[in-house]
């Protein structure tokens, strides 16, 4: 999977807001690429433009060298699959479990004798117990609901898979399990995988590249290590100085500036004025207001769109 220069945008004129902007990546075959960044950042409509599910403005999306047109013909969306946040709100409360994923699956093409056992082996496979055929998803948990929103991406037999805040509504032992279970699937399976998540140390557990979003660009990507040990660019030191330490007290959030209206979003550097390095203050760190770091393209080591990035470490 590759994406070029991708940009999505809604709205018009003074309303019109640029949700995604000019974001590269490439996620080889078979790996995990993870997508950090608070929200509105634009995760969402990167895993939602990548799938098909709304059209850019501009940039490329290919799956194996082929070009994805904006719109995508039906077998190309069963080939990239989302999964996505808030399951619950997702799943018919009136339709049990049973009904869900046979219905996914008849989607899928599954001639109508196969339905059952192919509904027991996506079960299966999510690690929920068959006896929740007949559950009514108010009934499940917040983890199995998200299995059961996991199965269903699954009944296509996709290629590529985009895990959107699956995590997120989760306790702490849920999200353990899920992101173990989901670990395990991707070996068994092969899919590439696009896990999106606010939360960077559910990232760095998955993946094997990470990317960080920030009012829609991408300010840094790299090898998931590396981008955690040895950050380039000061945003993703204040994701990583957030991740609470046990038995400490959570690091405060980065400073006291509003995040930034997205539909105007900052000249030059667009984390500029919540940068903790605060460089504007430095005649040098002129440069940051006014000119923007070159957007990262993808096939470099580790990249910051920073314009003072601290050396390349070795990791
Ligand atoms: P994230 O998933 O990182 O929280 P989103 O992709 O959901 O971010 O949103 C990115 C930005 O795009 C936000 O400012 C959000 O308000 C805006 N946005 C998302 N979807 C729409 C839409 N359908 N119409 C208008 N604005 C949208
Ligand atoms: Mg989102």
């Amino acid at each position: 999977m590759t994406v070029d220069d991708l940009t999505v945008a809604f709205g018009h004129g003074r309303n019109r807001l640029v949700a995604v902007d000019r974001v590269s990546l490439g996620v080889p075959h078979g790996a995990a690429l993870g997508v950090v960044g608070e929200s509105g950042s634009g995760k969402s409509t990167l895993g939602r433009a990548i799938a098909g599910l709304v059209a850019p403005a501009g940039g490329e999306i290919r799956l194996d060298g082929r070009l994805l047109p904006p719109r995508r013909s039906r077998s190309d969306l069963r080939r990239i699959q989302l999964a996505f946040q808030n399951a619950g709100g997702s799943l018919s409360p009136r339709m049990p479990v049973a009904r869900i994923l046979g219905d996914a699956v008849a989607a899928a093409g599954v001639p109508r004798e196969r339905r059952r056992d192919r509904v027991d082996e996506l079960l299966e496979a999510v690690q929920l117990p068959t006896t929740l055929r007949d559950a009514l998803p108010g009934r499940l948990s917040g983890g199995q609901r998200q299995r059961v929103a996991l199965a269903r991406a699954l009944a296509s037999e996709p290629e590529f898979l985009i895990c959107d805040e699956v995590t997120s509504a989760l306790d702490v032992s849920a999200r353990g399990a899920m992101l173990n279970l989901l670990i395990r699937l991707r070996r068994q399976y092969g899919w590439g995988l696009i896990f999106i998540s606010h939360d960077i140390a559910a990232v760095r557990q998955v993946s094997d590249d990470i990317a960080v979003m920030y009012l829609g660009r991408t300010l840094e990507l790299g090898p998931g290590e590396a981008v955690v040990a040895a950050p380039r660019h000061p945003y993703t030191r204040t994701l990583i100085e957030a991740i609470p330490v046990l038995g400490e007290a959570p690091a405060g959030p980065p400073d006291d500036v509003d995040p930034p209206d997205p539909r105007h979003p900052p000249t030059g550097c667009p984390f500029h004025t919540r940068c903790p390095l605060r460089p504007r203050a430095e005649p040098a760190g002129a440069r940051c207001v006014t000119d923007e770091p070159t957007p990262i393209t993808r096939g470099l080591p580790h990249h910051a769109a920073c314009h003072f990035p601290p050396p390349l470490e070795r990791t």
